[in-house]
C-alpha cells in the first residue's frame, strides 16, 4: 500500500479556448492579455440590462474536437443554466454556465485519460466537460491577503472556457501531475487553446483524506504548483485529523508556500441553478460531430505510437517527445530535412531535444518556439556527433550559442573546438600523462578502471576536445 492509499483528489480545469477569436456569446475579441483594460467589452459581456446572448458556434466546435479528443460521450441536445453568485468580477449576478441535473446535461460526459506513474499505467475516468463564460479578471496589488482594494477588467468577462471534470481517481500529487500533463497536451494538440499563455489552463484541486470532508483549492496555475498545493493539504489534513480537528468542507487559496481559507465552500443549492431561457437549447447531431471528427488532428498518443514504429524511438522516449507538441513538430521537421537518418541519429536527435533543449527552456522559462533554434542546427549536431567530429562534452557546450540560432559551422569556427584525433598528437599526450601520474599508471594494473582517471587528465589537457574512443584504446596500448 502506497502512503497515499488514503488520498483522494478530483480535479477541475478550466481551458480557455484562446484560439477563438471572439466571446462566447458576443461578437467581442477575446484577445485580452496585454489589452488596455475594459476596451474589449459590449452589452452583452458586461450584462447590461436588456442585451441577449447569442451562442458562438464555433465554440461548440471546438467543445466538440475536445469532447472528441478525451473520448467523451457528446450529448446531442444541451441547454446553458444560469449559476447564480455575487462576485464583483460577474456584473450579470450570475455566470452562463452548465448544470447536469434538473432536466440538464452537461456538453459531454465521462471520456478518460491515460496517464503513467512509476510504470504503472492507470485510467482517470473524467465525469464531465462543459461549456461555461469565464468572469472578468481581478486585479489586486501585490497579494490577495494584503491588496487594500481590488480592480476589475471586464475585458475576460464572456470569453469561453471548458471545464474538465475528473472523478475523485487520483491518489497522489504525482498521479495529479501526470494527469495535468497528459490533458495539457491534448489539449495543446487540438489546438484550441494556447495552455502556456498565463491564465488559459486553471486548476482547482479537490482534496480530502477517505473518510473526511474535502478542501477545494482554487485557481492555481501551473502543474508545479499543483503538486506542491496539494502535498501541502496532504500534510495540512493528515496532521489535523491526527490532532482530532474535524475538517469543513472549505476553499482555500494557494499562495506559493501554503494554502489559506477564503470560506467555507458554498453548496450547489447555493447556486439556484435555472435554465438560462434567453439561449435556445443547443443541438448536434452525427453529422456534425463526424464532419469534426475527420478534421481532428493527430493526438499524442497516435504519434508516440507511430515514432516507435517510423523511427523506432523505445516507447519511454517516445513518450516524452510527443508530449510539448512543439517540441515534436520541431523533432519531424528535422527528420524531414535529413533522409539518411537511421534509429541511432534518431535516438540522438531525440535526446538532444529531451536533454539539452528542454533543460535550457525550463531554466529560461520559455517554450521553443519563442527562440531562435532551428530543427537543422540540431540535424548538424547529430551529423558532427555522429561523425566524430566534436564530441558530446563539446556539443554540450554549444547549447547556448545554438539557441541564438548560430549555425553549428559558425559555432565550430569561433570556439576552434572539435575533436582531436591525430593519433599522433593522442599518443604523446598519452605518453605524457602517464609520465606525470606514475601512481594511477601503477595501479591500472590491480584496478582496470583506474584508466577512466587518466582518461579525464587527456581530456583535461584537451580541454574536452580529446578523441575519448582512441584516447582510451591508446592509453590501454601504452599501459600494456
Ligand atoms: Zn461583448
Amino acid at each position: 500500500m502506497s502512503e497515499h492509499e488514503d488520498v483522494i483528489i478530483g480535479l477541475e480545469i478550466h481551458i480557455q479556448l484562446t484560439a477563438l477569436k471572439t466571446k462566447l456569446f458576443c461578437s467581442c475579441s477575446s484577445d485580452y492579455r496585454g489589452k488596455a483594460p475594459n476596451t474589449h467589452t459590449c452589452p452583452i459581456c458586461l450584462g447590461l440590462p436588456g442585451s441577449l446572448p447569442v451562442t458562438n458556434e464555433k465554440a461548440i466546435k471546438f467543445a466538440t474536437r475536445l469532447a472528441l479528443a478525451l473520448k467523451c460521450t457528446i450529448n446531442e441536445r444541451f441547454y446553458f443554466f444560469r449559476k447564480n453568485y455575487y462576485y464583483p468580477d460577474l456584473p450579470k449576478g450570475f455566470q452562463i454556465s452548465q448544470y447536469n441535473r434538473a432536466g440538464g446535461k452537461a456538453f459531454a460526459d465521462r471520456g478518460v485519460i491515460e496517464i503513467e506513474v512509476d510504470g504503472n499505467i492507470k485510467e482517470i475516468q473524467l465525469n464531465r466537460i462543459h461549456l461555461e463564460e469565464d468572469p472578468a479578471r481581478i486585479v489586486h496589488e501585490g497579494s490577495i491577503t494584503t491588496s487594500p482594494h481590488a480592480l476589475i477588467d471586464y475585458n475576460r468577462s464572456g470569453t469561453t472556457l471548458i471545464e474538465v471534470v475528473s472523478e475523485p481517481d487520483m491518489r497522489s500529487p504525482a498521479e495529479a501531475r501526470e494527469y495535468l500533463k497528459q490533458l495539457m497536451s491534448i489539449v495543446q494538440y487540438t489546438e484550441i487553446c494556447d495552455p502556456n499563455l498565463e491564465g488559459a489552463f486553471r486548476v482547482d484541486a479537490n482534496i480530502s483524506i477517505k473518510g473526511h470532508d474535502r478542501s477545494e483549492v482554487k485557481n492555481i496555475n501551473s502543474i508545479k504548483e499543483v503538486e506542491n498545493a496539494l502535498s501541502y493539504e496532504i500534510k495540512r489534513q493528515k496532521l489535523a485529523i491526527k490532532r482530532g480537528a474535524i475538517l469543513i468542507q472549505e476553499t482555500r487559496h494557494w499562495d506559493g508556500d501554503k494554502t489559506i481559507s477564503l470560506r467555507t465552500k458554498e453548496f450547489e443549492a447555493d447556486y439556484r441553478y435555472f435554465p438560462e431561457q434567453d439561449l435556445v437549447p443547443f443541438e448536434t447531431d452525427e453529422q456534425f460531430v463526424d464532419k469534426i471528427r475527420i478534421k481532428l488532428p493527430e493526438m499524442p498518443k497516435e504519434r508516440k505510437e507511430r515514432y516507435q514504429r517510423d523511427y523506432l524511438l523505445n516507447e519511454f522516449d517516445a513518450g516524452i517527445l510527443v508530449l510539448d507538441k512543439q517540441i515534436a513538430d520541431f523533432f519531424e521537421e528535422g527528420i524531414k530535412l535529413e533522409k539518411s537518418f537511421r534509429p541511432e541519429e534518431y535516438k540522438l536527435y531525440c535526446n538532444w531535444l529531451m536533454n539539452q533543449v528542454s533543460r535550457w527552456l525550463n531554466e529560461n522559462n520559455t517554450n521553443i518556439a519563442n527562440t531562435k533554434l532551428k530543427p537543422e542546427q540540431i540535424v548538424d549536431i547529430v551529423k558532427a556527433l555522429k561523425e566524430n567530429v566534436i564530441s558530446s562534452k563539446i556539443a554540450n557546450s554549444f547549447i547556448e550559442e545554438m539557441m541564438k540560432g548560430t549555425s553549428i559551422q559558425e559555432i565550430m569556427k569561433k570556439s576552434g573546438k572539435k575533436v582531436i584525433s591525430d593519433e599522433n598528437k593522442l599518443e604523446s599526450l598519452c605518453k605524457e600523462v602517464i609520465k606525470e601520474n606514475p601512481k594511477i599508471a601503477a595501479d591500472y594494473k590491480k584496478n582496470p578502471k583506474a584508466i577512466q582517471a587518466l582518461k579525464g587528465k587527456v581530456m583535461g589537457k584537451t580541454r574536452g576536445q580529446a578523441d575519448p574512443k582512441k584516447t582510451e584504446e591508446l592509453l590501454k596500448i601504452l599501459l600494456k
